[in-house]
């Protein structure tokens, strides 16, 4: 009889920032639907997800992808978290976006996600020096070269495991910051969009384990004159993107400038060591939007101006920010009246 291994895939409680868990089932069979993956369990008292007395937390299958590590016809598997008693897990952010996705489902509404991470070995980040500093930023961004470059190897073998999962991957690019880099999914509907952000994280820690690199999503992974890392989060939706829909754009930016101070509460913890103003995007108190304006907190990209149609860039969610958090804000703000975290 054929097995599967299921690499269940799940995001704990810690505060401020959540993580990442996973263990792995043994599938009798192939795995071929949703259906095809029980639901399982696991001790909430060692993920800061128990309550009360009862510690054992239920794990629902909802999004599975190819397994890139194990290879043949394994799986990872994205999962929800629910109480013994079968109701939504406090930590489990994406059943509220569920919920929201299907409210505003005719709005069609779309993502792109832009991971910046941080690459650290030793305790200091992958190539720098044991005592001081690398030069100053100016070459690293986007380069080549042994001495501007840290981390191709790990990035590249990222890229094509996303690829081999079949995740939605957009790009990848090196940072300002030496052995910063990005990579970027989307554009997809909220859900997938997380999911796949949450499948791509994951891989990217597992794959560090192999080369002994730490991957850091820190906001600002060292302080100073050197860039934060963020997660600009791309959104459109139908209207933005038929023509002449800069006007429904615009409205959408108007709308954020009012709840600024709720979304920055759900963009990611010490988001205000990086938004100072000082390294693109302007501080975290300041609100403003514009075409091609890096220094805004929505930036209208240059495709978009020139169509006069096309999508927003939100350039204020931090790299440790949680996508399905994120995105219900956009959409609740922008297609319905306002978001309350
Ligand atoms: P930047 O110039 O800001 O570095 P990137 O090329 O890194 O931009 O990322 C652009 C992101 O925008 C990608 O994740 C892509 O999927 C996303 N994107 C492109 N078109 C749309 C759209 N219509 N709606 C939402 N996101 C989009
Ligand atoms: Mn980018
Ligand atoms: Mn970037
Ligand atoms: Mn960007």
């Amino acid at each position: 009889m054929s097995h599967t291994i299921a690499e269940y895939i799940w995001i704990d409680g810690h505060e401020p920032t959540k993580g990442l868990r996973s263990k792995a089932k043994i599938i009798t069979g192939p795995v071929n639907r949703l259906e095809d993956l029980p639901d399982w369990g696991f001790d909430g008292s060692s993920t800061e997800q128990a309550e009360g007395h009862a510690s054992d937390c239920r794990l629902k299958p909802v999004r599975f992808v190819r397994d890139p590590f194990r290879g043949g016809d394994h799986v990872l598997v994205m999962c929800e978290v629910f109480t013994e008693d079968g109701r939504v897990h406090p930590s489990n952010t994406r059943a509220r976006l569920r919920e929201v996705s299907s409210a505003y489902a005719d709005h069609e509404p779309w993502f792109g996600i832009e991971q910046e991470y941080t690459l650290f070995q030793d305790g200091r980040p992958l190539g720098w020096p044991e005592h001081g500093y690398p030069g100053p930023q100016g070459p690293y961004y986007c380069a080549v070269g042994a001495r501007n470059i840290y981390g191709r190897e790990l990035v590249e073998a990222h890229l094509q495991a996303c690829l081999d999962a079949g995740l939605r991957i957009a790009g990848i690019n090196a940072e300002v910051m030496p052995s910063q880099w990005e990579f970027q999914v989307g554009p997809l509907g909220p859900l997938d969009a997380g999911d796949e952000l949450w499948l791509a994280r994951w891989m990217l820690h597992r794959l560090g384990e192999e080369l002994d690199i730490e991957v850091s999503l820190s906001p600002k992974p060292v302080k100073g004159d050197w860039n934060g890392a963020g997660a600009h989060t791309n959104f459109s939706t139908k209207a933005m993107r038929a023509p002449g829909g800069i006007r429904v754009i615009e409205e959408a930016c108007q709308k954020l400038g009012r709840t600024h101070e709720a979304h920055i509460k759900a963009y990611g913890y010490r988001n205000g060591d990086r938004l100072t103003g000082k390294h693109e995007t302007c501080d975290i108190h300041t609100f403003r939007y514009g075409a091609s304006d890096r220094g805004a907190s929505i930036r209208i990209p240059i495709a978009t101006t020139d169509a006069q149609a096309g999508y927003l860039e939100d350039r204020r969610p931090a790299a440790n920010m949680d996508p399905y958090l994120v995105a219900r804000a956009i959409i609740e703000t922008t297609c319905g009246n306002g978001f309350i975290a």
